[in-house]
């Protein structure tokens, strides 16, 4: 009995009648069914909108990013379930690797992302705020908050798992709903990976739905609020980015489409140079790892014409040891294609790259899949081309053969060698080889114009390096042009790509209500008890502290200096200190800041566990000998990221609003301090 998948639509799992019959991707057997019972798709919004988006919402951003680590964990448990599902789609455990655990992997960045750089809010403060008037009452800043829609995710079949979690992860911080909907070709792992989900109980009712087989009206139904990502080819991309309720009702639309990614051997390489070497390992193994259908792998490798036969020969030597077939057999290290579908459209567009170029390595260079049952499989032979005229030939530049097909091609010159890279229109990635500081710094910014990410590759890197082929979440991923011209993953970024910005005008006090972060100008409430006696739970925002006063003295100096070995001749040098622009010797700014924390703290043991640093710090005016100080010390943010120490005690983030000012009131320093806060509870 063949299974059929299923569509997770309003909570439920729908699909009983087969449709589309989805294959092995080493043998060809038929492995599944999608489902032909119908999803209505009104229903699938609704819930997403009406349980999902309220549930999301009664969470905060720190709520949601535990629950991201809870599911990763959890999914990191089962993962070879996982795996053996990922070998049908003709993946190698190292393939499979980066779509499984790559996917955990990005949860897992996203927890701990969101837990160090989001508030314990639904309000994320882009400040800092701003004056915009003369005294002091108007002020404006910029907030980022929850669209309250839902966000739809489309993904290609070369990533079934981590296409979904690395789309799915930020938008969840975000607090939108997900209607995932993979490609049909693999989706079967797709739902194996939200079975899991769902099982789990980790996520609020209605976070995630998913869509086996097509998307039928829902893009129809979608408003301004929701969002619609999108990974796959440019010409699926192209329409669907005019569909036009989209367009109607401005929907954002990011798309990750076809890439002609390129790597650079510069021309200061030489055969003999270790950097040879590791261009010709990484061009190979972005050619064959997950059988080169990666939306990042090498397809254009732009050699000068003086390397193109040592290059050539060093690929075809590394291609030869590759053994292709199914990956369970011990010693393969390419799989298949991820169906037959793809396989025959790999080889027209081949056909097309062959036309005027000269074949270095393939099939006919002993192509033989091994293991059981494999004739049926969609293997494809690595297959190597030479263009020796890249600037007369488009189809290089052009077609993309989504398979273990590349495309040396010569250069004259580094300016050529960057015109060339430029020719893809705009791709995901590139990858520089050279040990030349200089070409990298006059490359890099040229081909950074028409790439999503640049990696420079030498000896010193390649010890750490993660490869021209990994998107990183911390990093961003996606390109300009042909690649789509979306912003995906990237950090926090991701997170505030799903939020809607807005910008907040008012007082300081009312922008500090709004942010629940303090705006200097606000007003501060000040008491008997010091603010560093206070437990986490007890604090409020604008809790504030004016200090007494100090004057500082030359012994404060010379003693400062003592203490530190800080000589500088400002401080001590009385004839050199006149002839700067202070025209007298001034304090350390750090004696100013060790001062400053001698006014404020309250020494005695309490409820602050540590001081982990200072933020925004600025030395703004000098302090001279005579001087008098004082700072004042208000609660500015405080963030509950559900933690508790090795005994067990909560504790939370606050940080901490410091101004020193003189006798004049002046401003003379100005920083935040991140401190831990015991929990009373
Ligand atoms: P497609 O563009 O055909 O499909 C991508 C996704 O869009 C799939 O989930 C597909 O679903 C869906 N889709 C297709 N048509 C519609 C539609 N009218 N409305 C809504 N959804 C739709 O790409 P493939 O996954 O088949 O990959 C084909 C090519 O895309 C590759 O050969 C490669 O060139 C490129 N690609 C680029 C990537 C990149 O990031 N740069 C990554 C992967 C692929 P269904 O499968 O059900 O049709």
């Amino acid at each position: 009995m063949i299974p059929t998948l299923q569509s997770l639509i309003g909570g439920r799992w729908i699909g009983r009648e087969a449709a589309t019959p989805l294959h092995n991707a080493l043998t060809g057997g038929l492995i599944y069914h999608t489902h032909a019972d119908a999803i209505d798709f009104g229903e699938a919004v609704h819930y997403a909108r009406k349980t999902g988006v309220p549930a999301l919402m009664k969470l905060d951003f720190q709520q949601r990013a535990a629950i991201l680590k809870a599911l990763a964990l959890y999914l990191v448990e089962r993962k070879e379930e996982l795996y053996a599902i990922s070998h049908l789609t003709g993946a190698t455990r190292a393939d499979s690797w980066v779509d499984i655990e790559g996917g955990t992997g990005t949860l897992f960045a996203y927890a701990s992302m969101g837990g160090r750089e989001l508030p314990s809010s639904n309000v994320l403060h882009e400040g800092p705020a701003m004056a915009l008037g003369k005294n002091g009452g108007f002020a404006g800043t910029h907030i980022l908050v929850p669209r309250g829609g839902v966000a739809v995710h489309i993904n290609a079949f070369n990533f079934p798992i981590w296409g979904l979690l690395e789309k799915f992860a930020p938008s969840f911080l975000a607090a939108m709903p997900c209607i995932g909907k993979p490609a049909t070709a693999t989706s079967y792992l797709t739902e194996a990976v939200v079975r899991m989900i769902h099982e789990s109980g980790l996520l609020p009712e209605g976070a995630l739905q998913l869509v086996i087989g097509s998307t039928g009206d829902l893009l129809d139904r979608l408003e301004g609020f929701d969002a619609v990502t999108f990974t796959g080819s440019a010409d699926t991309a192209a329409k669907l980015r005019v569909n036009r309720n989209l367009v109607a009702h401005s929907v954002p639309f990011t798309a990750e489409a076809d890439s002609l990614n390129c790597a650079i051997l510069a021309p200061d390489v030489t055969p003999d140079d270790p950097e040879f070497d590791l261009f010709v390992k990484e061009v190979a193994r972005e050619m064959t790892g997950k059988a080169g259908q990666k939306c990042t792998a090498i397809r254009r490798i732009i050699v000068p014409e003086t390397m193109v036969d040592a290059v050539g020969t060093r690929l075809r030597e590394r291609l030869a040891k590759v053994s292709v077939g199914d990956p369970s057999v011990e010693g393969v290290r390419m799989g298949a294609l991820a169906s037959k579908d793809q396989q025959r459209d790999v080889g027209e567009r081949l056909a097309l790259l062959a036309q005027g170029n000269e074949v270095l390595f393939g099939e006919r260079d002993g192509f033989n899949p091994v293991g059981d049952g494999v004739a049926d499989g969609a293997f494809f032979a690595p297959t190597l081309l030479l263009c020796r005229d890249g600037m007369a030939n488009d189809a290089v530049h052009d077609v993309e053969a989504f398979g273990p097909v590349s495309t040396i091609i010569s250069y004259h010159g580094i300016d050529q060698a960057l015109a060339l890279a430029a020719r893809g229109k705009g791709s995901l990635v590139s990858t520089l080889v050279t040990r030349e500081p200089a070409i990298a710094a006059y490359a890099v910014p040229m081909a950074a114009a028409s790439h999503g990410r640049v990696l420079i590759l030498e000896s010193e890197a390649a010890v750490d390096s993660t490869g021209h082929g990994s998107p990183l979440p911390q990093l961003k991923h996606g390109g300009p042009g042909r690649a789509g011209g979306g912003e995906e993953l990237g950090g926090i970024r991701a997170v505030r790509h799903f939020l809607q910005r807005a910008a907040v005008q008012g007082s300081p006090t009312m922008l500090a209500a709004v942010t629940g972060e303090y705006v200097r100008g606000a007003r501060v409430q000040e008491s008997e008890v010091h603010p560093f006696r206070k437990y986490f739970e007890e604090l409020h925002i604008g809790d504030s502290l004016l200090t007494h006063r100090r004057t500082v003295s030359e012994a404060d100096i010379v003693n400062f200096g003592g203490v530190s070995g800080d000589y500088f001749y400002m401080h001590f040098d009385e004839i050199a200190a006149k002839d700067t622009q202070f025209g007298q010797r001034i304090a350390h700014g750090y004696f100013v800041l060790s001062a400053a924390a001698g006014l404020f703290v309250s020494p005695a043991p309490g409820p602050v566990l540590a001081n982990y640093g200072l933020d925004n710090l600025r030395f703004v005016a000098p302090v001279a000998i005579g001087d008098t100080i004082r700072a004042r010390l208000t609660c500015k943010r405080k963030v509950d990221r559900n933690r508790t120490d090795d005994k067990g005690v909560g504790q939370g983030v606050v940080a901490w609003d410091v101004q020193v000012t003189n006798q004049h009131d002046e401003l003379v320093a100005s920083y935040d301090i991140l401190t831990l806060v015991m929990k009373r509870t």
